[in-house]
């Protein structure tokens, strides 16, 4: 993948407004691999008004039209997956199989639901004697993080074009190649012009520009709850719409019942792979305590054999703030009993896999977001015990319950979470994806997430 010089604005590359750039790092070793443009309000403003003016024709095209688009997409995606694989690979820094088992793999499947979806949805529901239509929301402002990069950017713009929106995309700084890769493929699918626009740019100019931007009907925003709250404050203010995928704290919660070593192993993978940089990672694991010693020294193990195959993190601030959480939860009093702050490699942002015992529910390591390889294994005495702690934390984005299925569900059912895998159940690109409380608002994927990218006119007969 080359770097291009531009923004993707209204069907072609041209220049930004400003010279500033964005230096693109490898993560693995360090050195700079390209730059792109670092846009200004004003290349923001272009794009948005590219994006209204081409909203007219591409709202009122035909849904199977729409498919047939995102069905080229896919192709296109599909033919470019090692190219995908190895460009998420030098700007995030994942190890290749990694990357092309997921990063690559994951927005292949989910632009193929939408290819699916917008030839079968039905846009038009019956409710009594109305005939209720589900129109486009119009244009859409879309800002990405860079810790899944082509996934969180084709779980908006997939749902989004087959809704019949407009696009305005605003990537993470980390990681825009894959975002311009995504743009050229769009450029390629034939999609006409203005209907997808990318602006690399900084959070704060061009991601908050997009945000504000009277334009903008829908802001759908992924990253930090932090800027999550300023970006729905704003969007508030404006009377306009937003959706929000947020951090997590999740619980891995594993009941008396449970295979111990499976529960255990699965749950360390769970946390390690990404170098732990995923939102519905499951960084609580919440085990009894007969069994408590048991399971974390299963951990310290499966922990201790990701040593060397683990990626480094995105860049040196989010090293930085992980290491200061493994200080704090040594601080704290928590036992370390895999990894700690010491650097595995001399060279590249990498944190050691590192798993925290004797966690109590109150340590800042069992409430906030650390977003690296730290796992904390937290005791319970008993089931109720066990669920305060897991609805325990501001978040409720993800969960996993091992034990005997019926009471795994019981269990399940009462956790605060939008979603939970039961006993290892494999993610599912159509199932909603979203959180409880500060984990977010609104859902992705599937027909939950097309439905944000509609609104309803009901006609009265
Ligand atoms: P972030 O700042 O929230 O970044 C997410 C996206 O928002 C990026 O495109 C970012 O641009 C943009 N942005 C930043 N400030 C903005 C503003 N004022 N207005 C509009 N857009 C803005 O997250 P981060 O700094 O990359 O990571 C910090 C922490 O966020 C992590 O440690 C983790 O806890 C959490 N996080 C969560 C997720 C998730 O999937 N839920 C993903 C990433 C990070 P820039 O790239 O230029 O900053
Ligand atoms: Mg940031």
């Amino acid at each position: 993948m080359k770097p291009h010089p531009d923004l993707y604005l209204n069907g072609a590359w041209r220049p930004a407004e400003g010279d500033a750039l964005i230096e693109v790092i490898n993560p693995t070793d360090e050195q700079r691999i390209g730059h792109v443009p670092a846009a200004t309000p004003a290349d923001i403003d272009a794009a948005v008004r590219a994006a209204r003016t081409a909203l007219p024709a591409w709202s009122t095209t035909l849904p199977t039209a729409r498919a047939a688009h995102l069905t080229a997409l896919h192709d296109i995606l599909t033919a470019r997956k090692d190219e995908i694989a190895e460009t998420v690979t030098a700007e995030l820094g994942s190890p290749l199989p990694f990357s092309q088992a997921v990063h690559a793999s994951l927005p292949i499947a989910v632009a193929a639901s939408y290819a699916e979806l917008a030839a079968t949805h039905p846009f038009e529901e019956k409710a009594g004697t109305s005939t209720v239509h589900l129109e486009p929301i119009g244009v859409v402002g879309a800002i990405t993080p860079w810790n899944y990069p082509l996934h969180q950017i084709v779980a908006k713009v997939a749902p989004a074009l087959a809704a019949g929106c407009a696009v305005v995309l605003k990537p993470a700084e980390d990681t825009p190649l894959t975002a311009q890769l995504f743009a050229e493929a769009v450029h390629e699918a034939g999609v006409p012009a203005g209907v997808f626009n990318l602006v690399t740019g900084l959070g704060p100019v061009a991601g908050q520009a997009l945000a504000e931007h009277p334009g903008i009907d829908l802001v759908s925003f992924t990253g930090s709850t932090a800027v999550g709250r300023q970006i729905g404050a704003t969007a508030g203010a404006a009377l306009k719409k937003v959706a929000l995928e947020l951090g997590g704290k999740s619980a891995n919660v594993i009941l008396p019942s449970a295979d111990l070593a499976r529960a255990v192993n699965v749950g360390v993978a769970n946390v390690m792979s990404n170098s732990g940089q995923t939102c519905s990672a499951w960084t609580r694991m919440l085990v009894h305590s007969d069994r408590y010693e048991e399971a974390v020294a299963l951990a310290a193990t499966a922990a201790a054999k990701y040593g060397d195959r683990i990626g480094p993190l995105v860049n040196a601030k989010q090293r930085a703030r992980v290491l200061s959480y493994i200080d704090k939860g040594i601080a704290e009093g928590a036992r370390l009993v895999a990894g700690g702050t010491q650097p595995p490699r001399p060279q590249g942002y990498f944190v050691s896999p590192t798993v925290f015992a004797d966690v109590t529910p109150d340590m800042v390591i069992a409430q906030e977001e650390i977003f690296g390889p730290v796992l904390s294994i937290l005791r319970y005495e008993d089931e109720e015990d066990a669920l305060r702690i897991a609805n325990g934390t501001v978040y409720g984005l993800a969960g996993a319950v091992w034990g005997e299925e019926a009471e795994a569900v019981a269990f399940a059912r009462r956790m605060e979470t939008g979603q939970v895998d039961i006993n290892g159940g494999r993610f599912n690109p159509v199932a909603p994806f979203g959180g409880y409380k500060h984990s977010g608002v609104g859902r992705e994927l599937g027909t939950h997430g097309l439905g944000e990218f509609l609104q309803t006119k009901s006609l009265q007969f």
